[in-house]
């Protein structure tokens, strides 16, 4: 058997004939920059999430930027983070000047510690070197970070909160969805993300009329009344026709049936695996849109013995993420302020497995198996 990591073919041929419709009435009304396509899909994921504004941009990384830019971040700025996730959540602070703080995450959930996260606060406050301005948590593997502590800590030391849900949409909390928690929040439309389009897009989303107004502003050339009116310096971060008018399929796909048909994949895996290895575990309360399933070895050698072992089964595995932040090169010398282990511990043990709405449970159980025969030959 061979087995897709993750199968966007699958879900085209499911989707053809809206998708090739929609692309196709973007290709003969030739509004290719701003279409309608754009504005339908704003209001679509606004309503859904549950803020006032979806503003959408040209990567999850633009996002990201543009509120860092709108909120004025720069040099000798402190921006917390977590030292475990996809470079972009560290890179765009420190690509606006300020200093990012790697903060240590909680083994259980991947995300951000709140214990760590405010004992790295009071050492950067007690250095007095840097201004703390804001937390830029993220939402690893679909899972929201715990935003109620996060929160707090927020209020007590009057920082903004960034939610990075690049791979947390469709995820909630007690019912309240993901790209809602933040000051502003932001996701990714990459193809592998769990609301993906086919190339680049991203979003932010935020309550804030103000945030939302200068962020429109600063996408399209920090343009005023048109973009010939230019009041302030931006970029040009645009989401394309194309892509809003193929989210706009895929959107309805996600909520009606794909977002169920990963929560099954994970249940079929918790109950095959949990013994053998360290499984996901969801805190109660929580849904995870599963952007990512990933179990824990107890080493490094085990859990590179397991994956190579899955590819020669035909089974595709994948390593998130192989180094921590404060291993980057680009972030050499960058200081650390409280101790990084779990993060450290994770990189050497986690194992991404295959999943994604159209895996069939014949296919989640094989690699379950295959899994099982590897620990029944396994030796340290
Ligand atoms: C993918 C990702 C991003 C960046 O999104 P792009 O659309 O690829 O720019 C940012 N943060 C996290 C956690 C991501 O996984």
């Amino acid at each position: 058997m061979q087995i897709e990591f993750r199968d966007l073919k699958k879900q085209y041929l499911r989707l053809k004939s809206q998708i090739d419709n929609a692309v196709l009435n973007v290709l003969s009304e030739t509004s290719y920059i701003s279409g309608p396509q754009v504005k339908q899909l704003e209001t679509r994921l606004a309503e859904y999430v549950g803020v006032k504004h979806c503003i959408s941009c040209a990567n999850g990384t633009d996002a990201l930027s543009l509120v860092l830019m709108s909120w004025g971040i720069g040099p000798g700025d402190a921006v917390f983070v977590p030292n475990f996730t996809f470079f972009a959540s560290a890179e765009v602070i420190s690509f606006e000047g300020a200093t990012p703080v790697f903060v240590d995450v909680d083994r259980q959930t991947f995300n951000i510690s709140t214990k760590k996260l405010e004992e790295s606060i009071l050492e950067v406050i007690k250095e007095g070197r840097l201004r703390p301005r804001a937390i830029l948590a993220v939402d690893l593997f679909g899972l929201p970070a715990n935003y109620s502590e996060i929160i707090q800590l927020a209020k007590t030391y009057k920082l903004l909160v960034l939610e990075d849900a690049a791979q947390g949409f469709g995820g909630s909390i007690d019912g309240k969805k993901a790209c809602s928690f933040g000051d502003a929040s932001t996701t990714s439309f990459f193809p592998a993300k769990p609301l993906g389009c086919y190339g680049d897009g991203g979003a932010i989303f935020t309550n804030d009329d103000d945030l939302a107004s200068l962020i429109r502003s600063l996408k399209v050339h920090g343009k005023g009344r048109d973009k010939y009116d230019n009041v302030r310096i931006g970029i040009n971060s645009r989401l394309d026709t194309l892509q809003a008018a193929i989210l706009n399929e895929k959107f309805d796909a996600f909520v009606n049936y794909e977002l169920d048909a990963v929560n099954d994949v994970y249940l079929i895996y918790n109950d095959n695996l949990a013994g053998l290895v360290e499984v996901p575990s969801i805190p109660k309360g929580f849904y995870s849109s599963f952007a990512q399933y990933t179990i824990k070895l107890r080493n490094q050698h085990e859990r590179n013995q397991l994956s190579i072992f899955l590819r020669n089964e035909g089974i595709p595995t994948m390593v998130y993420y192989p180094k921590t932040m404060h291993e980057q090169l680009a972030f050499e010398g960058i200081k650390l302020y409280s101790s990084l282990s779990t993060s450290s511990e994770l990189v050497q043990v986690s194992l991404s497995l295959p999943i994604h709405p159209y895996l069939e449970s014949d296919e989640v159980l094989f690699i379950c198996n295959s899994i099982h025969s590897f620990f029944r030959t396994y030796i340290d």
